[in-house]
């Protein structure tokens, strides 16, 4: 996670780091710092808490060509001035920020200090701006001294340098997070997500694992670990600096759930995606030969968090719209099993940033084994992006929001394609494709027309805001979205809950039900509504109150239901891209209520890098 931007160039570095940083604040809150080289000293500024307590005790006039900067989400060592980045080397020459865990600074440490260090955080971070401190007093220039730092420490990084006797450079290395380094005119940039240049330049350079870069203000230079150095393609990012606005929301996450009916229509619509006449649908980057899709037997979905709801739908699209066996799995259990690979089993990766560290090592495991993984990833020249062997982009756009929703729709519209290209290359027919994709076309309005009931769920949020604990409950494709509903109030909120089939909740957790327990039942047409009215009615008789999203006028529900959410009706297969959304509002507006902040919920931050 954490955030991290550099710059190098003629320009103050300082506004340029502090906006960088604010774009990146998602990724991490806990404290943030930047460093510059002023008059051939460094100059380090760090403080506890969200940027703006930062921005409070930046010294007026602060000045300098060569900055770097970072916001962290602690991994080693409490939450506190010392322990923020940027991290300095003893005596004073060199100060580091960093992204990811380094496994064996214990032992590091160690040595350090007997060798009369004294460290002055309890971070693992401190150990790589001490090496490094040790190298440069030996006399190493900065890329030997990071070299030879690099070549003692073990486990993820995303790195930059800044040296005090060499203004004007800085230096880059990554194994395991992010860094992308941006070119423009006279002046560079590096950061640990696209968001934080993009507004200065579209030229990008992405590293790769074992990469190191140094940077000046006309020049880089990418070497690979044994110091060869490694041509590397400048990439043109596609959305704007816009796209990261708030646009008049007030937070990120209202703002992402009204953008959906478009970043869903992107997903179907980006690169015509569907093609009406053959009721199919064309995903070029899968990458799959026509035979292939007759050899594949099984499917398997691998993610975390918002990720895996949408890849238990896929899992639901992939048997009942193309009949393949399909499960989906938490990456990180998958990879703690020593996954079984199979030949004739096609494994998906679904990842918004693709970054998420779990399930980026679940890929590699499954591909060192010769298994044959595609991406369902936001993030265009991600990490997954470039490992797997195929996938489908979801074109969200950026999602600056920590609790996921433009891309959780996005993810599920790509999984109703992919269900459907497969399902039109074995058995299902050219009408019945049609008619799917007929229905898919009309899914950004159904949405605006959720979207348009906004207000009505604000006022069930203020109604309930008070509850102590929430039951989700649904069956079939409505189950992961019960999942979903809580996962969100949960993440946002800070509210108990738990989402749960409402087939498996008479078999334990009904026992919580009392006249105080506000529940949310998802309740579709399609194969399963008649057994969700009897659930309704089971938690009524124990006095529970049930909040119905459903697409159906049936006067059972209206009786059990204490309020119902109506949302217009579609195919069961495709109803979850309608009835998360007035979850989604659900969750924020009791976030509201509770006064909690939306975009940054404590203790969490957007792309888990680290496992
Ligand atoms: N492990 C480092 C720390 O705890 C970096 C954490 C981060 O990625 O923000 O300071």
């Amino acid at each position: 996670m954490c955030g991290i931007v550099g710059y190098v160039g003629s320009r103050n570095a300082v506004p340029i780091l502090m906006e960088g940083l604010k774009r990146l604040e998602y990724r991490g809150y806990d404290s943030a710092g930047i460093g510059c080289v002023v008059r051939g000293k460094l100059k380090v500024v760090k403080k506890e808490g969200h940027l703006a307590n930062l921005e409070a005790i930046l010294p007026e006039g602060l000045s300098s060509t060569t900055g770097i900067g970072h916001t962290r989400w602690a991994t080693h060592g409490g939450v506190n001035d010392a322990n923020a980045h940027p991290q300095i080397g003893a005596g004073g020459k060199v100060a580091v920020v960093h992204n990811g865990i380094i496994d064996n600074y214990d032992a590091l440490k160690k040595r350090l200090i007997a060798e009369d260090v004294a460290f002055t955080s309890d971070t693992d971070t401190e150990v790589i701006a001490q090496l490094a401190a040790k190298f440069l007093d030996a006399g190493d220039d900065p890329e030997t001294a990071v070299r030879q730092t690099l070549e003692l420490i073990h486990g993820t990084y995303g790195l930059v340098f800044l040296f005090a006797d060499h203004p004007g450079l800085i230096i880059g290395a990554r194994n395991g997070s992010p860094l992308v380094l941006g070119v423009g005119e006279g002046e560079m940039f590096i950061a640990s997500d696209a968001n934080a240049i993009v507004r200065h330049t579209p030229k990008v350079v992405y590293l790769d694992d074992g990469e190191t870069v140094v940077v000046t203000a006309d020049d880089f230079s990418t070497k690979d670990l044994r110091a060869a150095v490694v041509d590397k393609r400048v990439e043109t990012i596609e959305w704007v600096a816009a796209d990261t606005d708030k646009n008049g929301y007030q937070d990120y996450m209202l703002k992402e759930i009204f953008e959906q009916p478009e970043s869903v229509a992107r997903a179907f619509g980006e690169g015509g995606r569907l093609v009406p006449e053959f009721g199919t649908a064309k995903l070029g980057g899968l990458n799959l030969e026509r035979r292939d899709f007759f050899d594949i037997r099984r499917v398997q979905i691998i993610a975390m968090g918002t990720a895996y709801h949408a890849a238990m739908i896929g899992a639901h699209l992939m048997e009942t719209i193309a009949r393949i066996p399909a499960r989906a799995e938490i990456a990180s259990e998958l990879r703690c099993r020593n996954p079984i690979v199979e030949k004739e089993t096609l494994y998906f990766a679904v990842s918004q940033s693709g970054e998420t560290a779990d399930t980026l090592m679940t890929l590699r495991e499954i591909r060192s084994k010769g298994g044959r993984v595609m991406g369902v990833i936001n993030v265009v020249g991600s990490t997954m992006a470039r490992e797997s062997d195929g996938g489908v982009y979801v074109h969200a756009g950026p999602e600056m929001a920590v609790a996921s929703t433009k891309a959780f729709t996005s993810q599920v519209m790509s999984f109703v394609l992919i269900a459907l290209l497969f399902a039109r290359m074995r058995d299902l027919s050219l009408s019945d494709g049609k008619s799917l994709v007929a229905d898919i076309g009309l899914l950004p309005d159904l949405m605006r027309r959720v979207l348009a009931q906004a207000e009505e769920v604000r006022r069930i949020a203020r109604k309930y805001s008070s509850a102590a604990s929430f039951l989700y409950l649904g069956r079939g494709p409505s189950y992961p979205i019960a999942m979903e509903g809580a996962l969100k109030l949960k993440e946002i909120a800070y509210v108990f809950s738990e989402g749960m089939s409402a087939g498996d909740v008479k078999h334990g957790p009904i026992a919580l039900v009392n006249e105080e327990m506000p529940v949310v039942m998802v309740a579709v047409k399609g194969d399963n509504l008649e057994k969700t009215i009897g659930g309704m009615e089971e938690i009524r008789a124990r006095k529970g109150r049930v909040i119905a999203v459903t697409n159906v006028d049936d006067p059972r529900i209206t009786r059990i239901a204490e309020d119902v959410i109506q949302v217009p009706e579609t195919r069961e297969a495709l109803s979850p891209l309608l009835t998360v959304i007035p979850l989604q509002l659900l969750a924020y507006y009791i976030a509201v209520e509770l006064k909690r902040n939306v975009d940054r919920p404590r203790n969490l931050a957007k792309s888990v890098t680290v496992e």
